[in-house]
């Protein structure tokens, strides 16, 4: 029997660091995410993490993929790939069927079209503007004195949604500080904040053409308020994995596992 080939993708992001480390290209042996991303020690120490909770040493994986925004500068990969390849690998391995993903970072949003077998076929991005992003929960949590895995929570209590107005992230800052000054209820406003997450995603998923299944990736579908939102505001489903966070970095050990098989 061929011995077991452990191959690890590490995404280095704007805001934070995933590494996953596989087992012949479809089993996660284990997996880490620190939040800090591209320029810090937040890629070193993901990917020590992942190896340690593995029990393996980096000369025990056959192959290193980095992905993500930071890529270039991450030393220790046998090679790079783009995030929307990783992404697209990674929803097709979690949700065969997917055909639409809409991935939602730190810093930017991008949805992706895939064909029938998982290939990208087109894909349209946000990365001039902080609203829509991961940026503009983390600002919202800060001036909220929440951390942005409250937020979900909070929007589950609402009974409305006080709408924010503001396009801008930084109008839409002071907006909500009026607000809190006003003594508005902070569950709608946290609903209201997802909300505007949820038309600026949703225009970009337009934009590209929606296709169903849709699949959301990235850090920001952890947060449950924003996919209640974004299906509210498509009037789909929407599938997010428990992995969502980790997608493109698993994508990326799926990706470092092919090229070794090749
Ligand atoms: P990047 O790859 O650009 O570094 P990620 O895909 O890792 O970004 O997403 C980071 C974003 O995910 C953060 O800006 C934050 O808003 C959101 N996020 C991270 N952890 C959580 C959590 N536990 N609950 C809700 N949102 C989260």
């Amino acid at each position: 029997m061929a011995a077991d080939l452990l191959t690890m993708g590490v995404d280095v992001g704007s805001t934070a660091s995933k590494c996953v480390i596989l087992k012949n290209g479809a089993e996660i042996v284990s997996s880490a995410s620190v939040g800090s991303g591209t320029g810090t020690s937040g890629p070193g120490r993901a990917v020590a993490a992942a190896l340690e909770a593995a029990g393996v040493e980096r000369a025990e994986l056959a192959r290193v993929t980095a992905t993500g925004y930071g890529r270039n500068s991450f030393e220790d990969a046998d090679d790079t790939v783009s995030e929307l390849s990783c992404h697209a690998i990674g929803a097709h391995a979690l949700f065969p069927e997917a055909r639409t993903v809409l991935d939602i970072g730190g810093q930017d949003a991008k949805a992706l079209s895939l064909d029938a077998n998982g290939r990208l076929q087109n894909f349209v991005m946000n990365d001039k503007c902080a609203a829509g992003t991961g940026r503009f929960l983390d600002v919202m949590a800060r001036v909220l004195e929440k951390d942005v895995s409250e937020l979900a929570s909070l929007d589950a209590l609402a009974e409305t949604a006080i709408p924010i107005s503001s396009t801008c992230t930084v109008f839409a800052e002071s907006e909500v500080i009026s607000q809190l000054a006003r003594r508005a209820d902070l569950n709608a406003l946290v609903r209201g904040i997802h909300d505007s997450v949820a038309v600026r995603a949703a225009s970009l998923v337009r934009r590209l053409g929606l296709k169903e299944p849709l699949v959301m990736t990235g850090g920001v579908a952890r947060n449950a308020g924003v996919v209640r939102a974004l299906s509210e505001e498509l009037g789909v489903a929407v599938l997010v994995s428990p992995l969502c966070q980790l997608n493109g970095a698993y994508g990326a050990a799926i990706h470092a596992w092919k090229k070794v098989r090749e």
